[in-house]
């Protein structure tokens, strides 16, 4: 029997699984998918936002400032891309001169720190590129950048060297009550277990109502991007949002942390929880967006667009805390913006929500002395000093064979996120961690090497290696 079960291997599953393995628990990870981070978590900004965005005595507003200030120790500790670079809040008239106000009060009574309303000047003093009609900014110091599915992936690397249990390809289909807990069905199999964490993203409603009354629904709501290449990533400095509108946080560009620039989202409620298309007017609605806020851009430089789904729900907090009347079932629910940003602190949240109860749920929470809170660095063979490549390319003859010429990324790191913990085992998996394929021809030369790397390391066929969902293949048998 488990002690612990935890349905949603995103920034979330992955935060509380990480947190948990602090103790001395039997603790399991479910993911339907067959990678971690394979839901929100693998399309949103990347933002780690300052906080003066949430109503003030929201959910969203105390973990979004909470979280905030733990980025720099986790993201060093499990060797995670992270930048603080600030954020503007851009006004280009006088209406949004007062809603920059408003937003900088708020701030204040969250509490966030280092934040400061720019004149025209000091705006196109820290970014050039900005067309000059704009009168003035709101200024975050603490705003910063992250690569958040390899958070997410660092996170459940970590847990499970810690002892977790991670399950893909486990999609949980039943949840029953038993005198000590519950039993999970999940991928054709049972799982016991004293307690369970339904951090389910979109589907987390759905989780919630195998055993509870239903009390929120999620709304699935759609934001679209754009990705530039590397070549406009120094258009803008800091993450640079609009004004915000009905529409949401406002339509931001921004560089992200491997240095490509990235336009985006849109907001539109959507019918299908996993909709990820893009559209034309989505994506024309942030180009034109960018084309009002710049004075230059190239969208001939666009390498590729994607969405993701937002799981909303009409309280607009986040859904935090036991389901009514129960002490063994958590609802980490409607994760919306800035769960990304607030991820750190819910998960500390949530585990002392659990030892409030640990008693009546037999839990000892006994320290597990083995916890290591950092993760077997990743390689990283074009940042290493020439003597080190030269070491570790006598030691791996792997790492002297470039696989992606756009990236320049070698067979040895390839080879390396294959074989780690919670490892890549499809080609996006693989671009997640080690980015071959995030270059400018996105894959198109290196995709098929990568593909021979996966199904010699995993002992699969090539038919076999998906690009990224279940059932995504790619080849589909020999042609001569
Ligand atoms: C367009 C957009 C922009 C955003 N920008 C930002 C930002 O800049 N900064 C910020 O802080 N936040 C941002 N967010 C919010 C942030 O991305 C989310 O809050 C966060 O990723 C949610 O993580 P999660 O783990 O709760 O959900 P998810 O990442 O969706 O994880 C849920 C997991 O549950 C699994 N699952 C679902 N059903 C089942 C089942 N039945 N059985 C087993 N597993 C199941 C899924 O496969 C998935 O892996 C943005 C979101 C969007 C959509």
């Amino acid at each position: 029997m488990y002690d612990i079960t935890i349905i949603g291997a995103g920034i979330t599953g992955t935060f509380i699984a990480r947190e948990l393995s602090k103790y001395d628990l039997k603790i399991l990870l479910l993911d339907k998918e067959n990678d971690v981070s394979n839901g929100t978590t693998k399309a949103n900004s990347a933002i780690v936002h300052a906080g003066y965005d949430a109503v003030e005595g929201s959910l969203k507003a105390k973990f979004n400032v909470q979280g905030n200030k733990m980025y720099d120790e986790v993201c060093r500790d499990l060797d995670v891309p992270f930048k603080r670079i600030g954020s503007l809040v851009t006004a280009f008239n006088d209406e949004e001169l007062d809603t920059i106000q408003c937003l900088y009060q708020r701030g204040l009574a969250n509490g966030v720190p280092d934040m400061k309303i720019l004149s025209k000047e000091e705006v196109l003093g820290i970014e050039k590129n900005l067309k000059d009609t704009v009168k003035g900014a709101l200024y975050a110091k603490t705003g910063g950048i992250v690569g958040p599915w390899e958070l997410a992936i660092a996170l459940a690397e970590n847990a499970v060297e810690n002892g977790v249990e991670l399950k893909l390809n486990s999609p949980v289909t039943d949840i029953t009550k038993t005198s000590k807990g519950y039993r999970v069905v999940a991928g054709e199999k049972n799982y016991t277990t004293k307690l369970v964490i339904n951090c389910a993203g979109v589907y987390a409603d759905k989780i919630d109502q195998m055993v509870n009354e239903p009390t929120f629904e999620i709304i699935p709501n759609r934001g679209e991007y754009n990705l530039f290449d590397k070549s406009m990533g120094g258009l803008v400095n800091t993450v640079v949002f609009g004004c915000p509108s009905k529409m949401g946080k406002g339509t931001v560009i921004l560089p992200t942390v491997h240095g490509n620039l990235l336009l985006g989202p849109t907001a539109a409620d959507i019918d299908q929880r996993e909709d990820t298309r893009t559209t034309f007017e989505g994506l024309s609605a942030i180009n034109d967006h960018a084309k009002e806020t710049l004075k230059e851009i190239g969208f001939q430089d666009v390498i590729t667009s994607f969405s993701g789904i937002r799981a909303k729900v009409d309280t607009k907090d986040f859904i935090i805390g036991k389901a009514e009347g129960k002490v063994n079932f958590i609802n980490v629910a409607g994760i919306d913006s800035p769960g990304l940003t607030a991820a750190p602190a819910i998960a500390e949240y949530v585990v002392d929500l659990i030892k409030e109860s640990k008693e009546t749920l037999g839990l000892a929470f006994g320290e597990n002395k083995d916890f290591n809170p950092r993760r077997k660095p990743s390689i990283h063979f074009m940042d290493l000093k020439r003597s080190e490549q030269i070491k570790l390319i006598k030691k791996d003859e792997a790492f002297g064979r470039i696989i992606c010429r756009c990236e320049n990324i070698t067979e040895g790191e390839i080879v390396d996120v294959i074989n780690r913990k919670a490892g890549a085992t499809t080609l996006d998996g693989v671009k997640r961690r080690a980015r071959p394929g995030s270059g400018r021809c996105q894959g198109g030369f290196c995709g098929p090497r990568v593909m021979e790397i996966i199904a010699r390391e995993l002992d699969l066929d090539m038919k076999d290696v998906v690009k990224d969902g279940k059932g995504s293949y790619i080849l589909t048998g020999e042609t001569k």
